[in-house]
């Protein structure tokens, strides 16, 4: 079970809150970002949509497509222990698959799920667990997944609704308004996509994959307002990606050390509130090297 410690309203502790689509999108993800900041005494916390009842299934790995969704809540509640994550929240509903699958249609599909009931479960998490800082998928959820795109969207308008005296959240469990800080989406550049593709088509030219259109993937590298150096955690990182067995490893997929040794030493994320002001990227201004960086608490 994962821990259900509260948290100290009134203590003066940092907290973080992730916001994912599927089981390994926290680990997957800005993983090593939450790595650091648990490691750093940050109370960190993830918000997980789905069970990802309808993802793949790695070879290697017992689960059938009936217990994937139960072995995968399992990998997300070890992973975030593995990673120093205070409390792994699931909201349980259906994975959505991959863009354009039957099981976007499925009736219980998180897609099919309306954004204002699912705005309305965030809002309760974030009045709760009161984060300085919540981090997201960007809008196009760093592939086009429709779940992940879904989750971008309601967890932008749950970050505003959340310390909104009107806004009622989902009644089922109601809480102080609570305004968090700071909004991020993470996001790869699509400087580093492009490479990535790249390598990827070379050695792998029959993969599906090897046709993607880097322009459709990642977020444009001027957007980028923030960088994390997370080198110092590549090894917990690959510890808990290791933990999601159900799931082909990231770094195994990149079939380029060097495109692993990126991947595991720098995060990317687009402050989306306080919006930049021009210059906070490469326009000439200022990047942000932390997440907290300008908060008083
Ligand atoms: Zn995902």
């Amino acid at each position: 079970m994962p821990e259900t410690k509260k948290p100290d309203r009134n203590s003066a502790e940092r907290r973080l809150l992730c916001v994912v689509a599927h089981p390994d999108d926290e680990t997957f993800g800005a993983g090593s970002t939450l790595i650091k900041y648990a490691a750093e005494g940050v109370s960190v916390y993830t918000a997980c949509a789905t069970r990802g009842d309808v993802g793949e299934i790695a070879e290697g790995s017992d689960a059938t497509p009936e217990t994937l969704s139960e072995v995968r809540e399992q990998e997300y509640y070890d992973a975030g222990r593995v990673m120093g994550v205070e409390r792994s929240i699931l909201y349980g509903y259906r994975d959505s698959g991959m863009a354009g699958t039957p099981d976007n249609e499925h009736a219980d599909a998180f897609v099919k799920v309306p954004t204002d009931i699912v705005v309305g479960r965030m809002v309760d998490t974030i009045r709760d667990i009161r984060p300085h800082v919540v981090i997201t998928f960007d809008e196009g959820g760093g592939y086009g997944h429709p779940d992940h795109i879904h989750v971008s969207k309601a967890a932008k308008l749950a970050y505003f609704a959340a310390g909104d005296p009107q806004y009622a959240g989902s009644k089922l469990d109601p809480r102080e308004p609570w305004k968090p800080s700071k909004l991020y989406y993470w996001g790869f550049p699509r400087s580093i996509m492009r490479k990535w593709l790249e390598v990827f088509a070379e050695t792998n030219p029959d993969s599906d994959m090897a046709n993607l259109d880097p322009e459709q993937m990642g977020v444009p590298d001027e957007q980028i307002t923030t960088v994390i150096d997370i080198s110092s955690y590549a090894e917990t990182r690959r510890a808990a990606i290791a933990v999601h067995r159900t799931q082909y490893s990231p770094l195994d997929l990149m079939r380029s050390d060097e495109m692993a040794a990126e991947y595991l030493s720098t995060d990317y994320f687009i402050r989306v509130d306080p919006p930049p002001i021009d210059g906070d990227s490469e326009m000439g201004g200022e990047i942000e090297h932390d997440l907290f960086e300008g908060l008083e608490i």
